[in-house]
């Protein structure tokens, strides 16, 4: 707003009408029962008083703003000019008492009135005919309130200028959002009926009939009908589940599918995801009532050099900049909120597949059977763009699939496309089972098992060591032990051997690898000590002790000597790497409470005077420690921070804290109270853990854009 000539006019003063209102406005003496006590306060009848005039040419409308407090002290200047542009579209205000112009909307101004102190009754004082000046000019209607009245112009005018701002972004967002097809495939909605829904059938017991909400007809159902019981629809074989009238009143049902498709452009491709709902109620006779709402798109290149999730861009559904307008926004822009709002963003989906094969044909993706793999995990919700991605960086879908290895696959698609206890790495011109340091037997035999991630580990690991399982012993291992450091020695005694002690002394078959599987336990801690100190784990004698705890403690003594003679300088090497996880560790382990506290140890003497005080072998942890194979803590009472009371050990699987074990002196179970202590601890160490690793995302994904 052009601001020259404006003040040229000296402002409009108070009338005497004015000063004598605000003078007899000497305000109710109030008083309210707070929580805090009683507060007194006035109330008055206004707050601000309006005069106003418009200029000689009539393109500008001035409204001099006084307040209460200023008139009944006797001043009669206003403390804001307020200048409006009807045809300009503009305002501006001059601040009387500190002598600058401000550019805030008539309820931003400071006016120097405190409301907290005393409140009004919500009136603002002008006369009839300044009413009828600034409606008139502003077309705000009839006698609304001058302060009302001026902000709804203000507002206004503040609207279409951020829309014009906002323009810039739009336009981006629609040019991408115009290269995404109109259509969607003719058979779309045949597959979220075939493919998404859960069906059921209404039935009624008297009529042996009910409804499916599949083929929509009314259907035959078995006299032994129950409710809630899977079967198959008599007309269309869709599975279903029997609902009785009776006992179910409505259902609903909620699920993701998605769908990718190739842009217009013929060089993006485009994820697309569906919020699907789906009501059937006794009233409507179960007619299903379907919802489809599009709430996420993705664009993406394949093949291109930053790889699929480099050129990622997101966009969502909802209201943009609290403009009151829903449209396509950039993602993580809108704020979501109310009652489902977990359910907003990006999520896991089921795939429409229908598509696939002939969009990919032309892509790094043609080999993958894609299609054929998704759809084979039928209701499955999987994280479509992740797999996607893992499918262009590196794993094999096609080669393991096409072996048979269906179970392993799904695996992987189930974890997002991460490796699972099986590290695969990229493949350059290896045979699968060369890659994962196996034979082609070993594979056959996976092949024959349709072998899990985890089976497929234990014959990679046995392969390692030059050993062939049975399928029977690949099954043991699988189910009794798992993934178990006991895996680590099986080349030196035979499986067999090693699966009779197993069930027969450490006792697997009752407890399996539980964390308080005392005999395996102790067993493994032996046997990594013997292992360190170089002992014969051939002979039989040695690896499979007839007394496991006392095998145990006397291996630790042994172990205690031979570890202080060790080379003092590779200690201190190691000391070294120590002190930097310590410091590492204290960042997400810092809770305490009023009796206990965590001590986070620094170097191998705090291991050893640890396992000294405590007579447990924590000392043999030194190296795991250093590794970061598991995170050892001291427990101490508040009140004696230099004994030793606990010590516990956490593992750190993929990001996830799990108390591996929490003992007091003599290898007993720390008490309950440290043992709920541990627990808090644990929950807040991962809060901060998952914090930190949020914020280096952030902070890469900021670097890498
Ligand atoms: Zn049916």
């Amino acid at each position: 707003m052009r601001k020259a000539g404006l003040l040229d006019k000296k402002p409009l003063t108070a009338t005497r009408g004015m000063l004598e209102t605000a003078r007899r406005d000497k305000g109710t003496k109030k008083r309210i029962d707070a929580w805090h006590g009683v507060v007194t306060y006035t109330e008055y009848e206004s707050r601000y008083y309006f005069r106003a005039m418009i200029s000689v040419n009539k393109e500008i409308l001035e409204v001099d703003l006084f307040t209460r407090r200023d008139l009944a002290l006797g001043r009669t200047d206003p403390r804001f000019r307020i200048f409006l542009d009807r045809e300009k579209k503009d305002f501006e205000s001059w601040d009387m008492v500190n002598e600058k112009w401000s550019s805030a909307k008539i309820n931003m101004l400071e006016t120097d009135d405190d409301r907290y102190s005393y409140t009004y009754r919500g009136r603002n004082h002008a006369t009839k005919a300044t009413l009828h000046i600034v409606n008139g000019f502003l077309y705000t209607g009839c006698m609304q309130d001058v302060e009302m009245a001026v902000l709804d112009f203000q507002a206004g005018i503040r609207k279409t200028e951020l829309s014009r701002k906002h323009k810039f972004i739009t336009d981006v967002i629609d040019s991408y959002m115009s290269m995404v097809p109109d259509r969607m495939p003719v058979d779309w909605m045949k597959f979220i009926n075939d493919r998404v829904l859960e069906h059921s059938v209404f039935y009624t017991k008297d009529t042996k009939t009910g409804y499916c909400t599949h083929c929509r007809l009314h259907v035959p159902v078995p006299a032994d009908v129950r409710h809630n019981t899977l079967g198959k629809c008599a007309q269309c074989g869709s599975s279903i589940i029997y609902k009785s009238w009776k006992m179910q009143k409505h259902t609903t049902y909620r699920t993701t599918v998605a769908i990718l498709q190739q842009c217009t452009d013929g060089v993006h491709y485009v994820y697309r995801q569906f919020r699907v709902d789906m009501y059937t109620e006794r009233q409507e006779y179960y007619v299903p009532e379907i919802r489809i709402h599009e709430d996420q798109r993705s664009l993406f290149l394949l093949g291109s050099r930053n790889g699929m999730a480099g050129s990622l861009k997101n966009y969502e559904w909802g209201e943009f900049r609290y403009t009151g307008i829903k449209r396509w926004c950039e993602g993580g822009t809108v704020k979501h909120s109310g009652f489902y709002g977990e359910n907003y963003g990006y999520a896991k989906s089921i795939l429409y597949t229908g598509n696939i094969k002939k969009m990919l044909k032309d892509t790094c993706l043609k080999y993958v059977p894609a299609a054929e793999i998704i759809r084979s995990m039928g209701r499955e919700r999987i994280n479509v763009l992740a797999v996607l991605s893992d499918m262009e960086t590196g794993f094999s879908y096609e080669v393991f699939w096409k072996m048979g290895l269906k179970r392993f696959v799904w695996e992987r698609i189930s974890r997002e496309g991460r490796n699972g206890l099986v590290k695969i790495p990229r493949p350059e011109g290896q045979k699968p089972w060369e890659l994962m340091g196996m034979t082609k037997e070993d594979m056959k035999q996976a092949v024959r098992l349709d072998a899990t991630d985890q089976q497929m580990r234990i014959i990679q690991k046995a392969a390692r060591m030059g050993v062939r399982l049975a399928d029977d012993q690949v099954e043991f291992f699988d189910r009794y032990t798992g993934n178990h450091a006991v895996l680590d020695y099986i080349g030196a005694q035979t499986p067999h051997r090693i699966i009779r002690y197993l069930k027969e002394r450490a006792g697997v078959e009752e407890c399996g690898k539980d964390v308080h599987n005392e005999p395996l336990h102790f067993w493994m801690d032996y046997l990594d000590m013997i292992r360190q100190m170089g002992w014969n784990l051939r002979d039989r004698s040695i690896f499979f002790p007839q007394d496991i705890k006392r095998a145990h403690d006397e291996a630790v003594a042994v172990y205690a000597v031979w570890k202080d003679n060790a080379d003092a300088e590779k200690m201190r090497a190691k000391d070294d790497i120590m002190r930097r996880n310590a410091a590492e560790i204290k960042k997400a382990f810092c809770y305490s409470d009023d009796t206990y506290m965590i001590k986070v140890p620094e170097c191998y003497l705090d291991f050893k005077h640890e396992g000294n005080a405590q007579h447990n072998c924590v000392a043999t942890y030194y190296d795991r420690a250093v590794e970061a194979r598991c995170i050892i803590l001291f427990v101490r009472k508040r009140l004696e921070p230099d004994k030793s009371f606990c010590t516990v050990e956490i593992q750190n699987d993929d990001g996830r804290f799990k108390v591996m074990q929490n003992r007091t002196a003599y290898n007993r179970e720390a008490p309950e109270d440290a043992k709920v202590f541990m627990k808090k601890a644990v929950k807040e160490a991962q809060g901060i853990a998952d914090k930190i690793v949020e914020e280096g995302k952030r902070i890469r994904q900021k670097a890498a854009g």
